[in-house]
């Protein structure tokens, strides 16, 4: 028995071994070096996932790895972290790259290079992505400068091989990341040619979120002994699973915040707990939210009991409607009055998903549970679905139309509360009976039911959202040709027109170290122009600047109007986000 097996006995299953969440593991204990470690703090990262949980300690100890796993199950940071690892561990400085990670398309190519560098930030890797479309010069130039690590597409490693400007004699890592879909785009004898020009020694990653039998043929060619670590595999569903309303909505990334107060106006929780992956994106959240007028609080593994009792309470009086929180802060928590689970991004893993809604639908009452699904996840959607035996509805996401729908139902269901109440509504009888000598009844009647709706429905400046699907639903979708060396992919990757067709990202210079949080943003906004909360998109705040989603049309409006204004006392500057 491989000596890695024995030692992580969760960390190294096959497809047989399902995954608890509740294992007590963090990252310190997978063997990270403190650099590793404080930058997974700086991003708010809780605690691994189940593939880094299972992945990093055999990588770390130099084992092959074969890994069935989709995007979203927290994979790159699975690979990323032993080779950055590697890097803190190597000897002397060298400018030869020490990992080279091939990914089907120019668009994971850069998602790829960005979350690894985002890793290795304390450590100052140096990473460069390399792809086709990219004239060559740059990258010639920086690879010559010396390279870390190198995330490229096949076909352009092949061209650089050929050129002799991608030196792999100090390689120690190759990652194979969505294997199968480089299969699937031609790019096998690309593969196989590059396979033959690394050395021996080095370590092998493969990371594929199906495995047909190439694959395996593959694996068995190129890894030696793997460690297999399987995600989401049939065989653990949940029979007695309680009563709860299943439904997930596909959104992009940039419209989720707008869908997500779309979906709690429709469904009027009396209490819902929303999760995020991260303590950042909880507190971002948090602020976004109540930026459009929800009440949220967030909760976090980063707060002392003192604060979260604080939060607890609120939620429990219903000073609060909504809590923001990840699963670790949520472990544990019963709040009896829960009705509506949110899954802010769909869990990294299946096992997770049940945790979450199982805080529903508790002692017999009905639940509901709402995934926000981004269109290239619908991997980990049938993950889940195997998982629990169960179809989730994909719906979707209520219209303006269905808002106003839900809107009136809640003023009538109002209404006729006061109706069969008598007592309540005696009091009014002499307004009705004065009235009444004026107006007909059936007007009065009309009149008072508007008053009660507006006062009860808020400010209508609801906008349409924009209705998108599932990648490759239902097995049709088709695969790009072969993208070759030279042509951007169109295949298998979120592009900028899928973040929301009719959106732009506006660059503004300040951030967190200024003090900025997303409600000072949108307040600027909806202050000084015709924008309204509602319509702004994803907020991202780095430490010293921000983007912001606006609509395409009014970009140009909101630019000019900040200009003449301040955001938190200062000056800033905004324009069009040149960078993605
Ligand atoms: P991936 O499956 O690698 O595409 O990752 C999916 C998303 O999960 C990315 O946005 C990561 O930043 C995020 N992520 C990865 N690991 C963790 C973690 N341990 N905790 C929270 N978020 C994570």
């Amino acid at each position: 028995m491989p000596a890695a097996a024995s030692d992580h006995p969760d960390g190294t299953a096959d497809a047989a071994t399902s995954v608890t969440t509740d294992e007590p593991a963090d990252f310190a204990s997978l063997g990270l070096h403190p650099a590793l470690l404080q930058a997974l703090d700086d991003l708010g990262y809780e605690e691994p996932t189940p593939i880094q949980r299972r992945a990093i300690p055999p990588l770390l100890a130099g084992r092959d790895l074969l890994g069935q796993a989709a995007t979203g199950t927290g994979k790159t940071a699975a690979f990323a972290l032993p080779i950055l690892q590697l890097l803190a561990d190597r000897a002397e400085p060298d400018d030869r790259p020490a990992a080279l990670v091939l990914v089907p398309t120019r668009e994971l190519a850069m998602q790829v290079s960005q979350a690894v560098h985002r890793y290795g930030r304390r450590l100052e890797a140096r990473v460069l992505p390399v792809y086709g479309g990219q004239p060559i010069r740059h990258q010639l130039r920086a690879l010559a400068r010396g390279v870390d690590v190198v995330v490229a597409t096949p076909g352009r490693a092949v061209d650089h091989l050929a050129r002799g400007t991608l030196d792999l004699e100090a390689l120690g890592v190759v990652v194979l990341d969505e294997a199968d879909e480089m299969l699937d785009m031609g790019f096998a004898e690309d593969l196989e040619s590059i396979l033959s020009q690394t050395p021996d020694t080095h370590q092998t990653m493969l990371f594929s979120a199906t495995m047909p039998g190439r694959i395996a043929g593959m694996s068995k060619r190129h890894l030696d002994d793997p460690v297999r670590v399987t995600l989401g595999a049939a065989g653990a569903g949940e029979a007695g699973q309680p009563d709860i309303r299943q439904l997930a909505y596909v959104v992009t990334r940039a419209t989720k915040p707008a869908a997500l107060g779309r979906v709690l106006d429709v469904e009027a929780p009396e209490a819902a707990i929303v999760f995020c992956g991260t303590r950042t994106e909880v507190d971002d959240l948090t602020d976004t939210m109540n930026g459009r007028g929800y009440r949220a609080e967030a909760l976090h593994g980063g707060m002392d009991q003192e604060q979260r009792d604080r939060v607890m309470e609120r939620l429990r009086n219903q000073t609060a409607d909504l809590l923001v929180a990840t699963d670790v802060a949520a472990r544990g928590l019963d709040i009896d009055h829960l009705t509506h689970v949110i899954n802010y991004d769909v869990p990294s893993a299946p096992e997770s998903y049940v945790h979450r809604i199982g805080r529903v639908g508790r002692a017999g009452r009905e639940g509901v549970a709402i995934t926000l699904v981004e269109p290239r996840q619908h991997r980990l959607v049938k993950a889940i679905e195997r998982h629990t035996r169960r179809k989730m509805d994909i719906d979707r996401i209520p219209t303006v139309a269905d808002l106003h729908a839900r809107r009136m139902e809640l003023t009538r269901a109002n209404l006729r509360e006061a109706l069969l109440d008598e007592q309540s509504t005696d009091r009014f009888r002499a307004v009705v009976e004065s009235l009444s000598d004026e107006f007909d009844l059936v007007d009065i009647a009309l009149a008072a039911v508007r008053v009660a709706h507006e006062s009860l429905a808020g400010e209508d400046d609801a906008q349409e959202l924009p209705e998108v699907s599932l990648r490759n639903e239902g097995g049709g979708g088709g695969k790009p040709p072969r993208g070759g060396s030279g042509k951007p992919s169109k295949g298998g990757r979120p592009s900028s027109s899928e973040r929301g067709g009719d959106m732009a990202r506006l660059f503004v210079s300040a951030g967190r170290q200024a003090g900025i949080r997303p409600a000072d943003l949108v307040g600027a906004i909806a202050g000084e122009s015709s924008v309204s909360g509602r319509e702004i998109g994803a907020i991202e705040i780095t430490r010293n600047f921000s983007l912001v989603e606006v609509p395409v049309a009014k970009a140009d409006e909101i630019i000019t109007a900040l200009k003449h204004s301040t955001i938190k006392g200062r000056k800033v500057k905004v324009r069009h986000d040149q960078k993605r």
